[in-house]
């Protein structure tokens, strides 16, 4: 595994008294995360899910390097970032 953990696979610590979130912990690299995390990690997932779900074919603009030859294209309904139009 390349760069740090993004805790994809992190789940709920719940406690056995209250049934509360406590924490989460991460079984890939046993960190554990605050209870926030959890806002973190649906708000990811739920951009994942649209982003995975968005045809990216209308509203995207480009990402222009300095010189102007378009380096990327950013999708505005999803924010994804896209990969640039292949050049012949
Ligand atoms: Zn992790
Ligand atoms: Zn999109």
């Amino acid at each position: 595994m390349t760069g740090p953990c993004r805790h994809e696979a992190a789940v709920p610590v719940d406690s056995v008294v209250t049934g509360t979130t406590l924490a989460y912990l991460c079984p890939d690299c046993g960190t554990q995360l605050p209870d926030d995390f959890g806002a973190e990690l649906a708000a990811r997932r739920a951009l994942t899910a649209r982003q995975a779900a968005c045809p990216h074919t209308q509203e995207t603009a480009d990402i222009t390097q300095w010189g102007g030859s378009t380096i990327a294209r950013l999708c505005q309904t999803c924010g994804k970032t896209l990969s640039p139009p292949h050049t012949t």
